[in-house]
């Protein structure tokens, strides 16, 4: 499933092509949502944005599109009339002079009007964004010690939306190994020093993995790996997926285990 900075990734592609633009064409697979899409004819796009792994597009006339893309879901931005070769079902098309961006495969879309976000079930769940600009470590940290999350454990809560919007599996594993903390810990099992170590690095790690498009490992050793002409698989993660191979930091070989129902990945030297 795509994690938050992939659908950020996704909604600043989407945003290139159609903030500011007029649609000339729409099309919407899903029968609710066919009554709306004479009505965006014209409709200027104001914004492109996400909160978590929901990506919003916003209208001139006040409606917002809302997409989660779950597990196949995607976003495709392709020049007018170039649609991809695709066995994909197309539920989503919005198309400018220029472009169109087209949704795939996903189900759970909705028109909205902007009021009715803060409704939205899924919306009004979701904890801050880890990918916000107003976002800090700190807040990260006050949050790890709140009481309604410092008696969980960690690997949970990494998966918790309500917790922090945007992190999924691979940041999970990636933030715990960066942070050197194990995945059963809870936070008020941990010093003070550990539980801002670990919101430092849960907010380095999600806007690394924005910036870079999903590389998490450490910038050295992905220079290093990169230089030694190993391909993106072997130096993107530094462990998740890794299982087996040794530790980039001290040798041990990296586990792979489950927690909440999802695989993690650890170094258990690097991690106690
Ligand atoms: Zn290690």
């Amino acid at each position: 499933m795509p994690e938050g900075p992939e659908v950020r990734r996704e909604a600043d592609a989407i945003g290139r092509v159609l903030t500011d633009k007029k649609l000339t064409e729409t099309f919407f697979e899903p029968v609710h949502l066919k009554h709306f899409a004479h009505r965006l004819v014209g409709q200027q796009v104001v914004e492109v944005t996400t909160r978590g792994k929901a990506l919003l597009i916003s209208f001139q006339n006040g409606r917002v599109l809302y997409s989660h893309n779950q597990l196949y879901g995607r976003w495709v931005v392709v020049p007018k009339g170039k649609a991809p070769d695709t066995n994909r079902i197309l539920r989503v098309a919005l198309t400018t002079d220029t472009h169109s961006a087209l949704l795939y495969s996903a189900t759970d879309i909705a028109f909205m009007a902007e009021k009715d976000i803060k409704t939205h079930p899924y919306l009004r769940k979701l904890g801050p964004d880890v990918l916000s600009q107003t976002l800090s470590w700190r807040q990260i940290a006050e949050r790890l010690c709140d009481k309604r999350f410092s008696g969980r454990s960690i690997s949970g809560l990494y998966l918790d939306q309500s917790f922090l919007a945007g992190l999924g599996n691979y940041l999970r594993s990636e933030i715990l190994f960066a942070a050197g903390v194990s995945p059963a810990a809870k936070p008020q099992e941990l010093e003070s020093a550990k539980i801002n170590e670990l919101a430092r690095r849960t907010l380095m790690l999600s806007v690394r993995a924005y910036k870079s498009g999903g590389v998490t490992n450490h910038p050295d050793t992905v220079r290093a790996l990169r230089k030694a002409g190993y391909p993106r698989s072997k130096y993107r993660f530094a462990v998740f997926g890794r299982d087996k191979s040794d530790c980039y930091r001290c040798g041990e070989k990296v586990r792979r285990v489950t927690a909440n129902g999802r695989r993690l990945y650890l170094c258990p030297s690097c991690q106690r």
